[in-house]
């Protein structure tokens, strides 16, 4: 693998970490197998934006030496309740970015959305090892991302459960015999429901996602595809492979969460529960594993395992997704930033489910997209994208 880089120095026996959006659905999980293997990891950096009781409560079950919550007026709140704790308290989304710069052996990138970019980069420019989950960073700024993993010698590991498999059964020193990765996708709650039947969906309808249990955003995107869709440009990214050979199969029960096929016919699959749990651990431990106490993949009954095609008319996402990858660095920050918009606006009750992907195209369509050399120009784009997704989101109305 060229972009991942394997970490050379032997781990040591006990390793700091910090974890980024500690208190959403990922970082609750991490902060969860944190607590399992207190021996074995010491705690640096929790933060979160809005939950002050959850973060002040992890603090201080792992003895965290900082917690930082994103909304600066809620300091005083984190302070109080980190009272006689030994933790300190931070706020502010600079302190945010400061605590991830802060140096950690191993640092989950968890926060959800853009606003994970400046964290996610501070905690690689460490040059230490970082657990990637908040995939909206690296389809936004992919190529930056990865030549500051270059720059700086960090180890990137892939939390996102399709990269993870990957990153498991993808030999480096067969890389060049590569034919083709094949994201698996649930298919989310509506796989079976018609694009006329979509326009009455409610946000409580699209945030129950039949396997997995997450953050309200990727459940929503799961719901449109967009999650996979952003999936094939993170894929393209990390592993360094033209979207031409990434397919994505439909497989409703989440078992085989991704797939590589060889030059010589051999496919390889990474299986398991459908418990984040299992990646984490796996960058936690990597280069070697540790144990959790997650579901496990019963193969002691029938187990029926279903791979079907993705319907592209059903689910315009993933032509969005390749067509913007192919035209270059900028197209992937409009698409991230329109969807973004969306996915708020649909949440919020301002936008029905049927045009989450409208308004991603739309935006993608307005526009104004030129070179990207610098965190600076995907900064700007973001922000021109986000404008014009919520001008097209009020003609709407
Ligand atoms: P979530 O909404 O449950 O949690 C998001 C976290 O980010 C919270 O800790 C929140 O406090 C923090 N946050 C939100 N806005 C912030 C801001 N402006 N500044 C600082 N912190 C902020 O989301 P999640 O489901 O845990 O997903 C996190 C990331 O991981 C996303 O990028 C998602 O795509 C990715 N991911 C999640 C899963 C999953 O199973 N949940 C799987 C694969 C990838
Ligand atoms: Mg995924």
């Amino acid at each position: 693998m060229t972009a991942l880089q394997p970490q050379s120095a032997a781990a040591p026996a006990v390793r700091s970490v910090s974890v980024l959006g500690a208190t959403g659905s990922i970082g609750k999980s991490t902060v969860d197998l944190l607590a399992g293997h207190r021996d074995r990891f010491r705690t640096e950096a929790l933060t979160g934006h809005k939950n002050v009781t959850l973060l002040a409560e992890q603090a201080r079950k792992l003895g965290a030496a900082i917690a930082v919550i994103g909304d600066e007026s809620l300091y005083g709140e984190l302070k109080a309740a980190l009272a006689g704790s030994g933790t300190e308290a931070a706020a502010g989304a600079q302190a945010v970015i400061d605590a991830a710069a802060h140096p950690a052996d191993w640092t989950m990138a968890a926060i959800v959305g853009t606003a994970g970019l400046k964290p996610t980069l501070a905690a690689i420019g460490q040059g230490r090892t970082v657990a990637l989950a908040n995939k909206e960073s690296i389809v936004a700024a992919g190529p930056l991302m990865l030549a500051a993993v270059r720059q700086s010698g960090a180890t990137l590991l892939p939390v996102d459960s399709e990269h993870n498999a990957v990153f498991q059964v993808l030999n480096p020193e067969q890389r060049g015999g590569l034919a083709r990765i094949i994201l698996t996708a649930s298919g989310g709650p509506f796989l079976r429901k018609t694009r006329a039947e979509l326009a009455g969906i409610t946000p409580a309808e699209a945030v129950r996602h039949p396997n997995w249990a997450m953050g309200a955003k990727i459940s929503v995107d799961s719901a449109t595809m967009m999650n996979k869709s952003l999936e094939i440009i993170e894929a393209s990214y990390l592993f360094e492979v033209p979207d031409e050979k990434i397919d994505v199969l439909i497989h409703p029960q989440s078992i085989v969460h991704s797939m590589i096929e060889y030059i010589d016919g051999s496919i390889l699959a990474q299986m398991g529960a459908a418990d984040m749990r299992t990646p984490i651990a796996h960058t936690l431990g990597w280069p070697a594993r540790i144990a959790t106490t997650g579901q496990r993949l019963d193969l002691s009954g029938a187990l029926s395992m279903q791979f079907e095609p993705v319907d592209m008319a059903r689910f315009p996402a993933i032509n969005l997704a390749r067509a913007a990858v192919r035209a270059g660095a900028g197209h992937p920050v409009v698409l991230n930033a329109a969807n973004e918009v969306a996915v708020e606006a649909f949440l919020g009750g301002r936008l029905s489910f049927d045009k989450i992907e409208n308004l991603a195209g739309e935006a993608l369509q307005r526009a104004d997209i030129g070179r990207i050399s610098g965190m600076d120009d995907v900064i700007a784009l973001d922000a021109a994208a986000r404008a014009i997704a919520e001008n097209a989101l009020r003609a709407l109305q």
